[in-house]
């Protein structure tokens, strides 16, 4: 992990030499790093893995790639980090996606407080490991669809990667939780409440223990003073209850998945994030928006473009499908509005554009007709 005060460029500066001393001497070591810095909440040290977490006004900013550092059969063959499937699922199925480097910022809040209003989770992202992985909620697409199936593809560390291969656990992240033992601090959820593993006081938490939101307070190692948090259970829903006990930072992906990524056919290297736990590589564009996992960091930065044509105004949209008025009906669109229908967006730059089948509302059946259309599996979009 690495450190840095975003307020002092004085401390910057030393804490960047003394980063780049320590990370020359932890290469060796897995690339687990660890310096404190006094300006963050307890429990952010924790992060390793070669995140880097810093302070930022009253946010935290955790960076990370989001690869595990323990193995998993979701790497390539060839890849030094690859584990074949070890754990005792009997009915493990290799889903057909890998695992792809991303570039995510989580932006939490640092003094957390209960919301007014509990929001729900989105699909995607909803906090952070400390391995630098993220952790996503107990639904396996809209429509809280059950995770039925897709546990079936969780590796021997309970993660799996979706279809653009960002790497995710929705249940107790065991490379976590059996290095670090079963009571100690696992991650942080959006909202800034940290999350806890699966036992207190040498006892297993139940649901019963814990609120609709899957959390409670009391006094923790790094909270003596008591904290409102959430602890990982055996049992659904895992991680999270009915949503977020305070109000959700922000999440992005701010290159997407890498480029030099594994080889992707086209479809499945689109930036939306469907996910199968089919075995089959069945191309990910005539999956049926069930499947749809809806969030999908990986486009932010094209929702928070500015518009290029001049006006302050967004630019009427001259094409159905064309989402961010680029001129063009592509696999941003879709995950453009995957995520507006997910809340990871307030708004789209073409808003017009965007109900696709013309049904008067905009939903993933609009994100998945752009999809078949980019893939010329349908000809055209029509309202
Ligand atoms: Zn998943
Ligand atoms: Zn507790």
């Amino acid at each position: 992990m690495t450190v840095r005060n975003a307020t002092s460029s004085g401390i910057l500066i030393a804490l960047a030499a003394a980063v780049l001393v320590v990370a020359a001497a932890v290469i060796g070591l897995g690339g687990l790093m660890r310096v404190t810095a006094g300006t963050l909440p307890p429990g952010y040290e924790q992060f390793k893995n070669d995140t880097t977490v810093f302070a930022d006004g009253s946010d935290v900013v955790v960076q990370s790639n989001g690869e595990p550092a323990h193995g998993s059969p979701y790497f390539e063959t060839s890849d030094p980090r690859y584990e074949a499937y070890n754990g005792p699922n009997g009915s493990f199925m290799l889903n057909p996606n890998m695992i792809v480097p991303q570039t995510f910022e989580f932006r939490l809040p640092a003094s957390p407080a209960e919301a007014t209003v509990h929001a729900e989770t989105p699909l995607g992202p909803i906090g952070v490991a400390l391995n630098g992985v993220a952790l996503f909620n107990q639904y396996a697409g809209p429509g809280q669809q059950a995770l039925t199936s897709e546990i079936d593809s969780f590796d021997q560390y309970n993660g799996h990667p979706q279809n653009t291969g960002l790497y995710h656990y929705h249940i107790v992240p065991l490379g976590l939780t059996v290095q670090n033992g079963p009571e100690a601090l696992v991650g942080f959820l959006l909202d800034g409440f940290p999350l806890y593993g699966p036992q207190e006081s040498g006892q297993a938490v139940t649901n019963g223990d814990l609120d609709q939101y899957h959390g409670h307070s009391h006094a923790t190692d790094e909270y003596p003073g008591g904290i409102y948090h959430y602890h990982l259970t055996a049992e659904a829903p895992y991680i999270n209850g009915d949503g977020f006990y305070g109000t959700a930072g922000a999440v992005s992906d701010v290159q997407g998945p890498a480029p030099t990524a594994a080889p992707v056919t086209t479809a499945t290297s689109t930036p939306v994030t469907v996910e199968t736990s089919e075995p089959s590589a069945t191309p990910q564009a005539t999956a049926t928006p069930a499947t749809v996992e809806t969030s999908e960091p990986s486009a932010t930065p094209q929702a928070t473009a500015t518009p290029t044509s001049p006006g302050s105004g967004p630019p009427a949209p001259a094409l159905l499908g064309d989402v961010d008025c680029r001129g063009s009906v592509n696999a941003i669109d879709a995950a453009l509005i995957l995520q507006f229908v997910a809340g990871l967006l307030g708004s789209l730059p073409c808003p017009a554009a965007a109900d696709t089948n013309g049904s008067g509302n905009v939903n993933a059946i609009d994100a998945a007709l752009i999809l078949q259309f980019s893939a010329g599996l349908i000809g055209s979009l029509s309202p």
